[in-house]
């Protein structure tokens, strides 16, 4: 595999309410790059940040080879990596949170790994120790249920995050794909190419406070799950088959019970017990196809991923044959 000498880098920042991290974010990942890196732009979304982030952007637009999104409002961290995403056209394009997590210092590991022959090199949390007992034991259980079913071919890695440099003919890849609904840890794994993790702990956020809680986590759990997982609705056809089985068992049990012995008619225990314990599976049940169904109900509507509702390019950056290189 042979990489080109003169490669371009595309680095996607995502930034909601970043707006005191972004300048020295920009500032950090600028000065590890310019010396290694013959070209290369930042593609900055604003995700409807409530805080003066868009201003933060338009401040430094001169300073920094910019290419500025801001969306029409906050559509979430995987709708701004989409956007990012597809407006990318280097050779090699590199997704990073603006607060300071993700090590600068990687990517050029990172880059040695995609010019040796890797396609993507992402980064693996090595340590989640710091994290809760619940935190811990849910994304467990959460990988363990994506990747039961054997069937997907490929598996989503535990513990990837969106830190993660690809080479081109992945993010291609990456923009022909067009569910609404993204969990774009599955759709990385989904893609294939030849993939490799490199080990790294986050950082501590550097200001602000972390976007994803207990709701948001578990929202996000389930866009992953009905979107890479049919086990949930197998699960409610075993479960059916099953109850199903005992109460046939049952009914030919009080059957033969009746004919031997008349009708005592004792038994309501039974009957509210195996009526409540019945409906509350039924609804659960129901639920699960309702996800789903949710779930179709967003694909079907057609809807764009994001608005962007304006576009800036700093003036570093000019527009070659649809492809962005700093200017000399
Ligand atoms: N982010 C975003 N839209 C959102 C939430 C977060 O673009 O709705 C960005 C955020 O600015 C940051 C990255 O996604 O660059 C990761 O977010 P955060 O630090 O809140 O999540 P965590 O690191 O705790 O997973
Ligand atoms: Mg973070």
């Amino acid at each position: 595999m042979s990489r080109p000498e003169q490669f371009t880098l595309s680095c996607v920042i995502p930034a909601y309410n970043e707006a005191e991290n972004l300048e020295s974010f920009i500032e950090a990942l600028h000065a590890s790059l310019k010396n290694t890196i013959p070209n290369f732009l930042f593609i900055i979304v604003n995700d409807g940040s409530s805080d003066h982030t868009d201003q933060t952007i338009k401040n430094i637009m001169n300073k920094y080879p910019i290419h500025y999104l801001n969306f029409s409002r906050n559509f979430g961290k995987e709708a701004a990596l989409s956007a990012g995403i597809d407006q990318a056209q280097s050779d090699v394009t590199l997704l990073i949170d603006s607060d300071f997590q993700h090590p600068v210092e990687l990517i050029a590991q990172m880059l040695d790994l995609w010019k040796s022959g890797y396609d993507m090199i992402y980064g693996v949390i090595a340590d989640r120790r710091h994290e809760t007992w619940i935190k811990r034991y849910g994304t467990n259980s959460f990988y363990r249920l994506i990747n039961a079913n054997r069937h997907n071919h490929f598996q989503i890695p535990a513990n990837a995050g969106d830190f993660r440099l690809m080479d081109k003919a992945v993010v291609e890849t990456l923009k022909r794909l067009p569910e609404r609904r993204r969990f774009m840890k599955g759709l990385y794994a989904w893609v294939g190419y030849k993939t490799i993790a490199i080990p790294f702990v986050p950082a501590e956020r550097a200001a602000g406070t972390s976007s994803f809680n207990l709701r948001t986590l578990l929202s996000l759990a389930s866009t992953g799950i009905t979107s890479f997982s049919s086990i949930p609705l197998r699960l409610s056809g075993f479960l059916g088959s099953i109850i199903s089985i005992c109460s046939v068992i049952y009914a030919a049990y009080i059957a033969s019970d009746t004919l031997i012995f008349g009708n005592p008619v004792p038994g309501w225990s039974t009957l509210a017990a195996g009526l409540a314990l019945f409906s509350g599976v039924q609804l659960l049940m129901l639920g699960i196809i309702g996800e789903y169904i949710s779930q179709i109900y967003e694909e079907v509507k057609q809807r764009p991923l994001y608005v962007i509702a304006e576009q800036q390019i700093s003036p570093q950056l000019s527009k070659i044959e649809g492809k962005f290189h700093v200017a000399p």
